[in-house]
């Protein structure tokens, strides 16, 4: 074992659904702008004629796992919950064609992409980068992977609600690029690896949260992911 100068941060993981074994994590990637109605929303509808996907990233000390309670976060007052389906990347690709996408699914996930949104529209409008807007920390939550192998998702109901009162709902069929897309194009600028997860998306319905609010999304055959959000730190 080689000796280091301070303790190495743990590998982060999930749990699997009805496994042992845990789903070691490697990297987290985002999809921007992938259902209409959100675009609409942001003010910055998307035409996929004319337009390829675009991504963000967020590094792996984001991960946090469902049911989690962590504290409203620092510099923002507009915190907001972005409800999305994962997927679960179980097997090295790259420059994957769309028709080949299913070789690299291992399953799927539920999450949420928590973001400051006030700095993110600030980045967004001046042309600067989103990671105070987006790369937080306890910001990208995730519930246990449930493997699906090679299984993509065309369809199901996705749906958030803050205390019981729904406020996201829609269907993963609403997707822009759907998954065989995402990772055909996501995959010619990286060589996806066994670990990967990447949060497809958000529908439209995003909006802020408090102190003391308890969220819950689900995806339809898919499961549920739940937050709680605490005081400020
Ligand atoms: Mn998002």
């Amino acid at each position: 074992m080689p000796q280091y100068l301070f303790n190495p941060p743990p590998v982060a993981a999930l749990p699997i659904r009805g496994e042992a074994t845990l789903f070691p994590v490697n990297r987290l990637f985002f999809v921007g702008r992938n259902y209409h109605a959100h675009a609409v929303e942001m003010g910055k509808p998307v035409d996929k004629s004319v337009e390829r996907p675009f991504y963000f990233t967020k590094s792996i000390g984001t991960l946090t796992p469902s049911g989690a309670t962590v504290p409203y976060p620092s510099e923002t007052a507009n915190y907001h919950f972005e409800m999305e389906l994962v997927v679960a990347i179980g097997r090295a690709g790259f420059r994957v064609a769309a028709a080949d996408a299913h070789e690299l699914i291992y399953g799927y996930a539920t999450g949420l992409d928590m973001t400051r949104r006030d700095l993110q529209l600030v980045a967004r409008d001046k042309g600067r980068p989103w990671d105070l807007g987006k790369d937080i920390e306890q910001g990208s939550v995730c519930s246990e992977i449930v493997p699906m192998p090679f299984t993509v998702i065309e369809r199901g109901a996705i749906e958030l609600a803050v205390n019981g009162q729904t406020k996201q709902q829609s269907d993963v069929d609403k997707l822009i690029w759907d998954i065989r897309e995402i990772v055909e194009d996501l995959s010619r600028f990286y060589h996806l690896q066994a670990g990967d997860l990447i949060y497809t998306g958000t529908p439209e319905g995003v909006g802020p949260v408090v102190s003391g609010d308890r969220l819950e999304g689900r995806v339809e055959g898919v499961g549920s992911v739940s937050l709680t959000i605490a005081p400020a730190a």
